[in-house]
């Protein structure tokens, strides 16, 4: 037998005349489990399938994606994680692959109940049916209200930054808002009342204003095709406090004593064009001039009854104990989530609801390396680990980091003896060797850890060769004495590294790390198909991801090899600002799963201008130094035009309350 060393070309080429190569193992480590191509690729053909659709959180796709998982977990003999002490447990449940998957409670959507009633005095009409003239908002709260004043006001918009009031004048405390939908500028996106459209708005508008709930006037003439008319719930948004529904238009005409819906519409249009004259006054207007008749009933009773739909999710756990008697109790947890997007909506990128989002790198590819690592670390004769692994998949991830935030504060191994947590989070995509690893800056010494398991010439003995022209680096070849290939290994160049001292992040290892566990985070990068229904399995770079699993395999191993946890370390911020050039620093940590309006915060740094300003986790900044701030990309922009040492005004939401603060960046060193 004998090795050849060859350039890839030349070994291409020899792959394609050796006939039929389908595992070959090479000399030194045969015994030895080594990331597999095609079970890889297995894995995530099955994960990304149209079977499962999408595995969003508490769909049946999703408990598919966990049974198969667990399923794995048994086969390679990690140990159930839950109720493993349960004394009186029969074989029968002692076995069951239910007992890794850790529950959760998961509001998937909410139902209408059956006390939804909405009547007031119409002659001889009937009162308007829920779900056909009516229908109560997600974000309602469940509520009866017997013989209450009602109140129009307009479009139901106050805003300070326009001096702008819908309410003034109306005395709308203690009754019910009656208020038309959008806002006097119509649907222009860049109007100035954009911002006010959301019914949230207009719901804090109403009860700031004493009201006692709020009636919203639907846009289209069907009230089916009114987005208002399908019961809808947000996970992020939580209730607005007070009772909150829409009517259709012909209803609205009853309400208001309009004739039929036309009348409704100029009504519409004249409250329309006299709200912009008031911003805008022309020359010789005066709104005393301006006038219209509304005729309300005399009293309204509402009752509201919504059923959230609370659906089991659930995280899969499984665990490889360790081999050293005192380190066993130290737990190192490696982590994928395994939900995507289902068929799109909240958190999507397609143009529309109702395609599969297949997640074949978001996030099938880490669960697989999940599996594969679970594999090879349960298999692992030489060395074992000496402290016990958890593997977890998690679910919710999309949803805001749900699964993980519900292990960090129910942990099944203590918290506190968990001494690292790697996240793999879209690993399939690598182009030109790139690799990111974020949280280097969260323990002493990651840094020369990932130098030591990336050096300039790694060998990877690689089973399969499914598509050689995508290996980089050199190749070493073993013959047997016919001239057959029988092993084959990769030379890889080392892959380039990006490396992120942050250990926040936009996935599951920021819920670790706001628990003080050092953190690693894995990932390859976005890319075109990120979260859209494109995101396939046969664009995944399944060679460069078995790579990547070995060299996760090493970093466990140093972590493992010594006695001494890693130390945790405050991670220096790396936020946007920097890679921009930007030259200050507030310290918040923004929530990147979240898709509301403004920009949520998961946290805010010890000592950092947010944290002297009272800014909370939780909060939602809206507006930053005299910008509106609707999302991540307002607040970059805002963050760009501060000068440090300068006080400015942020504005947030807390609680449903709108606050003030004032904030004063710091330079960045
Ligand atoms: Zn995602």
């Amino acid at each position: 037998m004998k090795i050849k060393t060859l350039s890839r070309p030349l070994f291409v080429l020899l792959l394609l005349t050796a006939i039929s190569v389908v595992a070959v193992f090479g000399q030194q480590t045969s015994t030895q489990p080594v990331p597999s191509v095609e079970r890889l690729r297995t894995h995530i053909n099955y994960l990304a399938s149209d079977k499962l659709e999408g595995r969003r959180t508490g769909s049946e796709g999703a408990n598919l994606a966990a049974e198969y998982i667990a399923k794995e977990f048994s086969r390679y003999g990690l140990q159930r994680s839950i109720g493993y002490d349960t004394p009186g447990m029969s074989i029968l449940e002692a076995d069951s692959p239910n007992r890794y998957l850790q529950k959760f409670p998961y509001v998937a959507g909410v139902d209408l109940g059956p006390r939804n009633q909405m009547s007031f005095a119409l002659g001889n009409a009937s009162n308007p049916k829920v779900g056909i003239d009516w229908m109560p908002l997600g974000l309602s709260t469940n509520a009866q209200l017997e013989n209450v004043t009602l109140s129009f006001v307009n479009f139901g918009i106050t805003s300070s930054e326009l001096k702008y009031d819908d309410y003034a004048g109306k005395n709308a405390a203690g009754s019910v808002a009656v208020a038309f939908a959008g806002t006097p500028d119509g649907d222009n996106p860049h109007g100035q009342f954009a911002r006010y459209e959301d019914v949230r708005w207009k719901a804090i508008a109403a009860r700031n204003a004493g009201a006692k709930g709020l009636v919203i006037i639907a846009r289209e003439e069907n009230f089916k095709d009114d987005r208002l008319s399908q019961l809808r719930f947000d996970n992020s948004a939580g209730d607005a406090g007070l009772p909150v529904i829409a009517i259709s238009r012909a209803a609205a005409a009853r309400m208001l004593g309009q004739e039929d819906t036309k009348a409704v519409s100029s009504l519409e249009n004249n409250v329309r064009r006299v709200s912009l004259n008031r911003l805008a006054p022309p020359p010789n207007w005066s709104p005393e001039k301006e006038s219209w008749v509304v005729t309300l009933p005399n009293a309204l009773s509402l009752s509201i009854d919504l059923v959230r739909r609370e659906v089991e999710a659930a995280n899969v756990v499984g665990i490889v104990n360790g081999f050293d008697p005192v380190l066993k109790n130290e737990f190192i947890v490696i982590g994928a989530h395994y939900d995507h997007l289902g068929r799109g909506g909240e958190g999507s990128l397609a143009p529309r609801e109702g395609d599969i989002h297949h997640g074949a790198d978001d996030n099938a590819s880490g669960t697989a390396g999940l599996l594969e690592l679970a594999r090879i670390f349960a298999s692992s004769q030489s060395p074992r680990p000496r402290r016990t692994i958890v593997f977890i998949a998690f679910s919710g991830e999309e949803e805001g980091l749900l699964g993980s935030s519900y292990y960090v504060n129910h942990p099944l191994r203590p918290l506190e003896n968990t001494v690292a947590m790697i996240n793999m989070d879209m690993i399939g995509r690598m182009k030109n060797n790139k690799l990111i690893v974020g949280g280097v800056g969260t323990a002493h010494g990651w840094r020369d850890l990932i130098a030591a398991g990336n050096p300039a010439d790694s060998p990877i003995v690689v089973a399969e060769l499914a598509n050689p022209t995508r290996v980089p680096g050199k190749v070493t070849l073993e013959t047997g004495p016919n001239g057959q290939v029988s092993s084959a290994m990769v030379h890889t160049q080392g892959f380039d590294l990006t490396l992120n001292e942050d250990g926040y992040g936009p996935s599951d290892h920021s819920s670790f790390y706001a628990k003080k566990v050092p953190v690693l985070f894995l990932w390859t990068g976005t890319h075109e198909d990120y979260h859209k229904p494109s995101d396939t399995a046969d664009k995944i770079n399944y060679e460069d991801e078995a790579h990547i699993l070995s060299f996760v395999e090493r970093i466990i191993r140093s972590i493992d090899a010594k006695d001494a946890r890693p130390v945790y370390t405050v991670a220096k911020s790396e936020s946007q600002g920097r890679t921009m050039g930007f030259r200050v620093y507030l310290g918040t940590i923004p929530n990147y799963a979240d898709s509301g309006d403004g920009l949520l915060l998961d946290g805010v740094r010890d000592d950092s201008p947010a944290a002297k300003a009272g800014i909370k986790a939780g909060d939602r900044i809206v507006k930053l130094a005299d910008r509106d701030v609707h999302n991540v990309y307002d607040y970059t922009y805002a963050l760009g035009e501060m000068k440090a040492g300068q006080e400015y005004e942020v504005e947030l939401m807390r609680g449903g309350e709108r606050m003030k603060l004032k904030i004063t960046p710091a330079a960045r060193k």
